[in-house]
C-alpha cells in the first residue's frame, strides 16, 4: 500500500486520457484527450487538442475555415509551421513557431485558423496545441478579445543541473514568470526534460492540474505514473506541487503542464458553444444563425 504523500511528493496521478485522433476542419487531424467518452471537461478546461503534426504539400490546402465560438477563452501555441487567424471582431494574427495566441470568445465570435500562405505555397509541417478555458457565467457575455505573443517574449529558465528547461507561457517556474490576459489565471508551462531530470513544480492552491506529453516519456505525480506521447495525465486533489521525472535511461521528453481554478459552474455545451444552460445554448445558436456574430472581413 502507498504511504500518504508528503508535500514534497505532491499530487498523485489520477489516470491517463489518450489523445484520440479526431478529424477537424478540412484535412486536419487533432489528438484530443478531452472532450471524449472518458471525460467531457476537466473544469475549468473544456478541450485540449494537439493539431497535427500534419504535412502540407507545396500548393496544398487544409485548415479550419470560418466557424463560431462563444462562452470561453482559447489559447493556441504553435509548435511547427505557420498559422493565420482572422476573426469577425477585425483581429488578424500570424503565428510563427513558439508564438502564442489567446482569444476571449465571450459573447460570440467567428474566426478562421488556416496555414499561412507561405506554408501552403512552400509546403511543410503544421503542429499546434489548442486549449479551451471556460468563462464563468458573469464573463460569458464579454465582448470578444484577441492577442498574440511572439516566442521571443516568453521567458525561459533552466534547472541548476541543466536537465530541465521550461518556457513559461503563463504562471511561474524556476523563477521565470509570465501571464496571459485571460479571465482565468492559468498555469501553462512547456517543459523539455533530459534523461534523469526531476521537476517539482509548485502550483497555486485550488487548481486542477494536467500534464500532456508531447514527446518521450514522463513519470508523473508522486506515484510516478508513466505517460508517453499524446497521453494526458490527470492528478488527484487541488493542492501541492506536481512532480515530473524522466528515468536516467529515458529519452528527451517534452511535457505541457497546465493548471487552473475550476469555475464550479454547470457546463452546457454544443460543439463550439459553451454556456451554463441549454436555454443559453439555444440563444447563442439563434444569434449565430441570425448573423449576430458578424463576418470575417479579409480586406486590409
Ligand atoms: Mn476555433
Amino acid at each position: 500500500m502507498s504511504q500518504t504523500a508528503t508535500p514534497r511528493q505532491g499530487r498523485r496521478a489520477a489516470g491517463i486520457l489518450p489523445g484520440v485522433a479526431t478529424p477537424e476542419g478540412e484535412g486536419i487531424i487533432v489528438h484530443r484527450p478531452f472532450p471524449s467518452y472518458a471525460a467531457r471537461e476537466i473544469d475549468p478546461f473544456l478541450l485540449l487538442d494537439r493539431l497535427g503534426p500534419i504535412d502540407i504539400a507545396p500548393g496544398g490546402g487544409g485548415g479550419v475555415p470560418p466557424h463560431p465560438h462563444a462562452g470561453f477563452e482559447v489559447v493556441s501555441y504553435l509548435l511547427q509551421g505557420g498559422l493565420e487567424h482572422r476573426d469577425s471582431a477585425g483581429h488578424h494574427g500570424r503565428l510563427a513557431p513558439g508564438d502564442v495566441q489567446w482569444m476571449t470568445a465571450g459573447a460570440g465570435i467567428i474566426h478562421s485558423e488556416m496555414p499561412t500562405d507561405d506554408l501552403r505555397l512552400r509546403g511543410g509541417t503544421l503542429e499546434a496545441v489548442q486549449l479551451w478555458i471556460n468563462l464563468p457565467a458573469r464573463d460569458k457575455q464579454l465582448p470578444p478579445r484577441y492577442g498574440d505573443i511572439v516566442a521571443a517574449a516568453l521567458p525561459t529558465a533552466t534547472s541548476p543541473d541543466g536537465l530541465a528547461s521550461v518556457r513559461v507561457i503563463a504562471g511561474e517556474a524556476l523563477g521565470a514568470r509570465a501571464s496571459l490576459p485571460l479571465r482565468t489565471p492559468i498555469t501553462y508551462l512547456h517543459w523539455t526534460l533530459s534523461p534523469g531530470a526531476v521537476v517539482h513544480q509548485p502550483l497555486p492552491e485550488g487548481t486542477v492540474a494536467l500534464a500532456y506529453v508531447l514527446a518521450g516519456e514522463a513519470h508523473a505525480g508522486s506515484d510516478a505514473l508513466p505517460a508517453t506521447r499524446d497521453q494526458l495525465v490527470t492528478f488527484e486533489g487541488d493542492r501541492g506541487p506536481v512532480t515530473l521525472r524522466v528515468p536516467a535511461d529515458g529519452a528527451r521528453t517534452e511535457v505541457l503542464l497546465l493548471a487552473g481554478p475550476p469555475t464550479g459552474e454547470p457546463v452546457a455545451r454544443s460543439g463550439p458553444f459553451v454556456m451554463n444552460t441549454m436555454a443559453e445554448i439555444r440563444q447563442v445558436i439563434e444569434k449565430y444563425r441570425a448573423g449576430g456574430l458578424g463576418v470575417i472581413r479579409t480586406t486590409g
